[in-house]
Order: C-alpha cells, then structure tokens, then sequence
C-alpha cells in the first residue's frame, strides 16, 4: 500500500521569499495574499506565506470564488512539485527522501511521465516525487 509522505513546514526564509514573489504576481487577486503555484484548467493552487496551500476550481479573478485550503495529500504533494520547478527554494518543502523509500519505476524516478516533453505530465504513481512509501 503506497503512503503519500507529508510536506515539510515553510522555513521563515522561503515565507519571506513567497511573501516578495506574491508582491511581484499581478494575476492573482491581492485579497489572496497567496503565490499561485499551479495553475491549469479548473485548478489554480496557491502558496500563504504560512505554508497553507489553497486551491480555487473556478478561476483567478475577485469575482471568483475564494480559494478554499488544499487538504488532499496527493494534489498537495503534486502542486509543492510543481511549484518548485519554478522556484527551487520551494524544494525545501517537500518530503524527504527516506533510506527505504522505493523508487518509482512508472517514471523511472524522475516524476515526470514524459521527460522528453515540454510540458510536465505528473506521475500518478509518485505524485511527480520519483520515489514512494511503500508499507
Ligand atoms: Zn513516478
């Protein structure tokens, strides 16, 4: 049975560096005061300074339903994933790799189904990690 590991809390400096890329952003409504760190049709996931993900299926504007918290374990893992391919600082949030985690063989450990691509295509079997807990 495959255990999907927990992310690691926002370090006070990846918060600071979230709080001046969310400064920066200009698509995403201030009142959200989150980083948008995935977006794709029908799921736009956003990082607090706090380390709290939230997650809008609706859209990025004010009349917009306000993004409600990210509690899926696996979405969660897959939007940290994203997230740091873009910022690698983001890295610092997700698990840690444990000694007898199994690597995955669906993506040959890099966590992207198509590697050759442009576009990352996320292992459904990893979450996008390259490795699992297998208990
Ligand atoms: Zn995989």
């Amino acid at each position: 049975m495959k255990t999907i590991p927990a992310l690691r809390p926002i370090t006070p400096a990846v918060a600071e560096e979230v709080r001046r890329l969310i400064a920066e952003q200009t698509h995403v409504p201030a009142a959200w005061d989150a980083l948008q760190i995935w977006g794709t049709i029908g799921r736009t996931v956003v990082l607090k300074t706090n380390g709290t993900l939230m997650i809008s299926t609706e859209g990025v504007s004010e009349e917009d339903e306000t993004p409600v918290e990210l509690t899926d374990p696996g979405l969660q893992l897959e939007a940290m994933v994203v997230g740091s391919r873009r910022w690698p600082l983001l890295k610092d949030m997700l698990p840690e790799r444990p000694a007898d985690a199994a690597a995955c063989t669906s993506c040959r450990s890099t966590g992207d189904m198509w590697p050759e691509s442009e576009h990352l295509v996320l292992c459904i079997t990893c979450n996008g990690l390259g490795w699992y807990l297998d208990e």
